[in-house]
């Protein structure tokens, strides 16, 4: 089964069930209306970074407190500031849906979540090919939000990639991105080669690795 037919399954909550051939045709239909529909954009600026001794994290004007992050980050001496979003047009195929059919909406965000992680993904293997032209090696996506990375640095990461202009994300006051269907992320860069899955730590068989996040 594609990737993202399994990760939509997933998000869908089967865990290790297989989905109806009902369902099947229903995420096979939405993954059709989102290549159709979704406008995907990504922006990205790459920081030089330092770690305090008392556990700061300092990236340009951004000063970062979360033991997680700094576990996943040490050893790394820049870092990729990214966002991404899957457009206005993703939320108007979900919102149109939800008005006739909550069954099919419900499957359109699953399917839009996975489309998402794969544009993601994309973006991240491209990022990483030019910087490891560099010397330098990606770690896994980290999202405010994740482990005890606050979700309010979602602000001053978007206002660092100025992400209003450049894909068209804002913030509303309560923190829900808008278009919906959109991420920001840090991602370590260091000249250590620690061959980190794209998949992320969750899928990556190093037990042992001191940056797991
Ligand atoms: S656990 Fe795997 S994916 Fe996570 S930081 Fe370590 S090597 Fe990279």
């Amino acid at each position: 089964m594609e990737k993202r037919i399994k990760e939509a399954v997933r998000y869908l909550g089967y865990g290790r069930n297989a989905a109806d051939e009902t369902t099947l045709a229903l995420i096979g239909d939405a993954f059709a209306d989102l290549e159709r529909i979704a406008a995907p954009k990504s922006v990205c600026r790459i920081f030089d970074m330092e770690q305090t001794e008392d556990g700061r994290i300092i990236v340009g004007n951004m000063e970062i407190k979360s033991t997680s992050l700094s576990r996943n980050l040490k050893g790394c001496v820049k870092v990729v500031l990214f966002g991404a979003t899957l457009g206005a047009g993703t939320d108007r195929l979900i919102m149109r849906a939800s008005v006739a059919d909550m069954a099919k909406a419900v499957i359109i965000q699953a399917c839009a979540a996975a489309f998402l992680e794969e544009y993601c993904d994309e973006e991240q293997i491209r990022i990483g090919s030019e910087l490891e032209k560099q010397g330098l090696y990606l770690r896994p996506r980290f999202s405010p939000g994740y482990g005890d990375f606050d979700i309010g640095y979602q602000e001053p990461l978007m206002r660092m990639l100025d992400c209003a202009k450049s894909i068209g994300l804002t913030l509303t006051d309560s923190f829900m991105m808008t278009p919906t269907k959109s991420v920001t992320a840090l991602i370590g860069a260091s000249p250590v080669k620690e061959r980190c899955p794209i998949a992320g730590c969750e899928a990556c068989g190093k037990t042992d690795c001191e940056y797991r996040r």
